[in-house]
């Protein structure tokens, strides 16, 4: 049987230590560390996510600039707000809810934000200091991975990797995180020609591609570590709704050493990444009011 690798666990304790740190911080700095969180329409899935997003920021002790607009705001308010979040001293992390509505574009948007204050490690400047192995705001979900991994005490260093997924938001900087700790990583995609090939020969394989089930027995190496980064909401025959991930956890699970469930898996410590990344920010900001 594999050792589960429990996110939700991990994101607790680092949660604790965050609310340490965060107070006695805040005695010296006079002011808590601030997250604004921007949605926009009546997104259901974004609206879980944001919502756990503020609780976490209010168990830390982290303060919530966030705001909820309409679906009709225009793309000048939009930067506006984002504008006056750069501007806001109070303020050290501000994260953009994606999807947004179609009017919308959100590169743009993205690039608004001061890099300085980009949490979620999406601005092209945060992601050239990861493809430049320079320290900066990494993207949440694959630190949360490469955690996790930590946590658990798993060498990837020398190791053979295989991501399944080349997203922007997950599989590249996954695989730009697995080569800065010296991995020997494979990334793979939806035109690659023999995926089952690739993934049987890692030690340790993470898997991004929002598709159920895309990775079964068939698919992994004996005694691998794995890593399932999907969320899917499939809804049964009598109309329940449950979250599954990419991997046939079932099937895998009794081949494998670690495997990673879903959920409280990766989510977990997405969230936990994001609070982390904030007080990274806001360390950098009050820096100087602590010396
Ligand atoms: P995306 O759609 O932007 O990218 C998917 C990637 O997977 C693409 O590179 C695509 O080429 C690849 N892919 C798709 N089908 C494939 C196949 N059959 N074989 C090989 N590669 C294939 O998605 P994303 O934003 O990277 O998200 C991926 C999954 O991770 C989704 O289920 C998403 O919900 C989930 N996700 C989870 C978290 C978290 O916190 N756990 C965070 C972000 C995304």
């Amino acid at each position: 049987m594999a050792n589960l690798l429990d996110g939700k666990a991990l994101a607790q304790k680092i949660r604790i230590q965050l609310q340490q740190e965060i107070q006695s911080l805040q005695a010296q700095a006079g002011r808590p560390p601030g997250l604004g969180v921007l949605m926009v329409g009546e997104n259901p899935a974004s609206s879980v996510y944001v919502r756990n997003k503020e609780r976490a920021c209010e168990q830390v002790g982290i303060a919530s600039f966030g705001k909820h607009f309409p679906t009709n705001i225009t793309q000048a308010e939009l930067t506006e707000v984002i504008h006056s979040l750069n501007q806001n001293s109070e303020v050290d992390g501000i994260l953009l809810q994606l999807p947004l509505p179609p009017h919308l574009n959100a590169i743009p948007l993205l690039y608004e934000i001061s890099p300085d204050k980009d949490v979620d490690g999406l601005h092209p400047v945060n992601m050239g200091r990861l493809v430049r192995g320079e320290a900066g705001l990494r993207s949440c979900t694959p630190a949360g991975v490469m955690q996790l991994l930590r946590e658990y005490e798993i060498e990837v260093t020398g190791k053979d990797v295989v991501v399944v997924g080349a997203s922007i938001l997950v599989g590249k900087p996954m695989a730009l995180m697995l080569l800065e700790a010296e991995s020997t990583v494979s990334i793979t995609h939806i035109k690659t020609k023999d995926l089952a090939k690739l993934t049987c020969e890692a030690e340790i394989l993470v898997v991004a591609a929002g598709y159920p089930k895309l990775i079964t027995a068939s698919h992994v190496k004996p005694g691998a570590v794995v890593v399932d980064v999907g969320i899917n909401r499939l809804t049964d025959y009598e109309g329940r709704k449950r979250i599954v991930g990419d991997v046939d956890f079932e099937g895998v699970e009794p081949l494998v050493d670690y495997i990673s469930p879903v959920p409280g898996g990766v989510g977990p410590m997405t969230v936990a990444m994001l609070l982390q990344n904030t007080l990274w920010s806001y360390k950098q900001r009050v820096g100087k009011n602590l010396e």
